[in-house]
């Protein structure tokens, strides 16, 4: 559900960028874990931060106002650097200078053997593949094992020693200055980069870092059902952590290419069917070449009307991880014939000569094809 970003930072929806600055600074006062340890406070703070984060982003804030929430679709699948709370680095170096992990306190160095980043690869499916499920073979690029030192970053005997920059701790502090008043701020160490540990003679292929990078070849399975922009989880096939740590998870999104004849929606497909008005008022069949079943046979009912839909049920996309499906929708788009011939024409006056009591006629706004019109209009200019 899309979280109330304006209500988080108690400003309104036209409230100008200063206006959202200056709540946001005003809340953080409050609220900051330099300032107010308490738990509840930090979580707050971290509503306050990503509701400020969205809200100065136009792009962030336009999908706010069309009432979607761009944190959420950014953190599904999670833990991609940049993505969802990962971003919120650049709220805190903007107002304090760079964070201290919230606790404050001194922390361990988070030494050299690290678990590695989840990877993202997309990949293009037709809306078969979608349906039917396929195995994808996709060339990854990640960083592996270094197979000369084994990940241990040491050429030969040597072992890793004490940083001297930050005395192994992984991190240095500064004390700034900020509209908080001074703000102890602890960065990683730039020597070590926070291993609290250097490699005096570090492995010649792998320059230290245990691991170096390799392109390889994998077989993704793509399950049935999957949509654009839906993730498949590859468990322990990301990169490979500094230090021989172990692998993150590799992602691989899905880009569904457009169909000729089906639009999809959810697990439903809809097309467009024209029919001419005699086979409308007489009634027909059309083949339609599905996706899943082959050629199908829909019928099309005597007297069916302009704007009429046709279900086929269940023939549309198999749900994910379930054995029922969605339904095909066929809209029905009646076509009056725009030329006649004389005989043509002789034939339809012979025709309406027996429907005597039919008429062209103005509808009153009360009719129930009027209440459905204007209903859908109105709705359209209040909606802006
Ligand atoms: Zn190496
Ligand atoms: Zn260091």
């Amino acid at each position: 559900m899309a979280r109330d970003y304006y209500g988080i930072l108690g400003v309104g929806r036209n409230a100008s960028d200063q206006e959202i600055k200056r709540a946001y600074r005003k809340l953080a006062r409050e609220l900051h874990p330099d300032v107010n340890p308490d738990q509840e406070a930090q979580e707050r703070f971290r509503e306050v931060s990503t509701a400020y984060e969205v809200l100065t982003d136009a792009e962030k804030r336009r999908i706010v106002d069309m009432g979607g929430d761009p944190m959420e679709s950014a953190g599904a699948g999670g833990g991609f650097s940049g993505a969802g709370f990962g971003g919120l680095g650049d709220v805190f170096e903007a107002f304090f200078g760079g964070m201290n992990g919230g606790g404050g306190g001194a922390r361990k160095p988070r030494g050299r053997v690290q678990p590695g980043a989840d990877s993202l690869l997309r990949t293009r499916l037709s809306l078969a593949e979608c349906a039917v499920g396929v195995t994808k073979h996709l060339t990854v690029d990640t960083a592996v094992l270094c197979d000369l030192c084994q990940g241990a970053g040491t050429n030969g005997k040597s072992k890793p020693v004490r940083c001297e920059t930050c005395g192994g701790a992984g991190e240095v502090q500064t004390v700034q200055r900020s509209f908080l008043g001074q703000v102890m701020t602890s960065r990683p160490c730039p020597t070590c980069r926070g291993a609290g540990e250097t490699i005096p003679d570090p492995c010649r292929k792998c320059g230290g870092d245990g691991r170096v990078r390799s392109r390889r070849e994998i077989a993704a399975p793509i399950p049935a059902g999957v949509a654009g922009g839906m993730r498949v989880r590859l468990a322990a096939q990301g990169e490979i952590g500094p230090g021989g740590g172990p692998a993150g998870d590799l992602y691989v999104e899905i880009v569904e290419q457009p169909h000729d004849t089906f639009v999809r929606d959810g697990d439903d497909l809809h097309c467009t069917i024209r029919v001419p008005m005699v086979d409308a008022a007489l009634g027909t069949t059309v083949v339609i070449d599905t996706i899943l079943d082959g050629p199908t046979e829909l019928s099309i009912p005597a007297g069916t009307q302009p704007g009429e839909v046709s279900v086929l049920r269940a023939h549309g996309m198999p749900k994910l991880r379930s054995s029922s499906r969605g339904d095909l929708v066929a809209h029905l788009d009646i076509v009056v014939p725009s030329k006649l011939d004389g005989k043509q024409a002789d034939l339809l006056r012979k025709y309406q000569s027996t429907r005597g009591n039919e008429h062209t006629e103005v509808l009153s706004a009360q009719s129930e094809h009027n209440s459905g019109l204007f209903a859908r209009l109105r709705a359209s200019f209040s909606g802006r």
